[in-house]
């Protein structure tokens, strides 16, 4: 399922990590799918957006997070 072929809406880059929107507290965060790091890391995002967790793209040049869209 390969998924990386969204460009990044902001800079047009195409090196997005394929990730997940982590709703949970203290906030949402993006985790990379393939990091080893427990609950407690990821890059924290704004708060109140998912109760769930929802498959996502960070851009590795300027950090946009895009959310994908439902398969
Ligand atoms: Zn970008």
């Amino acid at each position: 399922m390969s998924q990386n072929e969204i460009a990044c809406p902001t800079c047009g880059s195409a090196e997005l990590a394929s990730g997940l929107i982590v709703g949970r507290s203290p906030g949402v965060k993006f985790k990379k799918s393939r990091g080893i790091l427990g609950d407690l890391a990821g890059i924290p995002l704004t708060t109140g957006l998912f109760n769930h967790s929802a498959p996502a793209l960070r851009c590795a040049v300027c950090g946009t997070v895009v959310i994908q869209p439902e398969r």
